[in-house]
């Protein structure tokens, strides 16, 4: 079923989750080891990410190097098909710009309507380890509102080769990246809005946000959306905090900001145990403040802690 299609029918606020496919080399039980336990919930949808390969540098025999592409998270489409299997709820692949040619974006969205996914959330990626700014394939899609449209193309039946005549259309429900605290390469966040706002006039469905800790930054993130004529779902995004080191790693990785109060609180605490309950604290808080305000689906990064972002749902439900 559509995203959208979920919060109309909803009686209050949804639970969704995303995860990460595994490190290659592990199995899909990894996956339904993390899932299993948070399906109490009664989730809406899963997201599952997409991690484009890199470049590496192997070391020969005879000492001199050679450059492998090397894709340590495959399994999307895989995974995606294995939870709707077997928890027969609604899977979100996330599709990129980076790395493919439009022709190979055709062919994995066909795929991905033969499997029966009705959503989609659509983004450009991030750039390439050895690249210094993004740089889309020879061929591909340079910003996720090129991709989305490609979608949208095919949700009308317009294929690439334009001899298919009366072509299948696909009906994907779809979803693009929303960044409270701006994008890292925007100018601004008035700039970041207008393309933003571009996205949605050319058919995106819902707007699934970056994390934040701070709810005030999503409120007025809302705000700015409605004045800017953005009126579909802005569905936030949350994740706990549980370790000291994230302090660092998510400001640089996510660009977001970790307000004072809980950055103190966490460096106060004196074990990984007293990190993770601050972090489960304060995500219960956020929660409560969020669905309280009515927002349409409070979705989790469940990012290697289900059992943290559990406790916290399980006092929400
Ligand atoms: P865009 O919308 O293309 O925007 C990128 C930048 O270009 C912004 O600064 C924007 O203001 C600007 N811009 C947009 N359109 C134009 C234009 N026409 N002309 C000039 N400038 C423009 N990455 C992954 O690799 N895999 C994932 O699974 C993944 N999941 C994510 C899920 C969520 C909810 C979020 C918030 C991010 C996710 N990302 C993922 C990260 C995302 O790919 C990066 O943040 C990326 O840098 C930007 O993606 P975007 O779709 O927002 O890009």
């Amino acid at each position: 079923m559509q995203v959208t299609k979920h919060i109309q029918e909803a009686k209050g606020t949804l639970v969704s989750f995303e995860i990460l496919p595994p490190l290659k080399g592990k199995t899909i039980q990894s996956i339904f080891e993390h899932l299993d336990p948070l399906m109490e919930t009664k989730p809406s949808f899963i997201n599952v990410t997409y991690h484009r390969s890199e470049h590496v540098y192997k070391k020969r025999p005879d000492g001199t190097f050679e450059k492998v592409e090397v894709r340590k998270r495959p399994g999307t489409v895989g995974i995606c098909a294995a939870i709707m299997n077997r928890y027969r709820i609604d899977a979100i692949p996330h599709i990129i710009c980076g790395g493919f040619t439009k022709q190979e974006t055709e062919d994995a969205l066909i795929d991905l309507a033969f499997l029966g996914i009705d959503n989609v959330l659509v983004l450009r990626g991030d750039a390439a380890r050895n690249e210094v700014m993004f740089e889309p394939e020879t061929g591909g899609n340079k910003y996720a509102i090129d991709l989305l449209k490609q979608v949208v193309h095919l949700n009308n039946g317009e294929y690439l080769e334009d001899d298919i005549r009366n072509g299948g259309r696909t009906n994907f429900c779809i979803g693009v990246a929303g960044y409270p605290e701006k994008h890292f390469e925007s100018p601004n966040l008035e700039a970041d809005l207008t393309y933003l706002k571009a996205k949605v006039d050319a058919g995106a469905d819902y707007i699934t946000t970056q994390m934040f800790f701070d709810n005030q930054k999503y409120f007025d993130f809302v705000k700015r959306c409605r004045e800017a004529g953005i009126m579909v779902p802005v569905i936030p995004g949350l994740k706990p905090i549980t370790s000291k080191k994230q302090l660092n790693v998510l400001p640089r990785t996510f660009h977001v900001d970790i307000p004072l109060e809980l950055s103190n609180e966490i460096s106060k605490s004196k074990t990984d145990a007293a990190c993770e309950q601050v972090g489960a604290e304060w995500l219960l808080q956020q929660s409560k403040e969020l669905k309280a305000a009515g927002v349409p689906v409070l979705h989790y990064y469940t990012l290697g802690k289900p059992e943290l972002v559990l406790q916290v749902v399980r006092q929400l439900i």
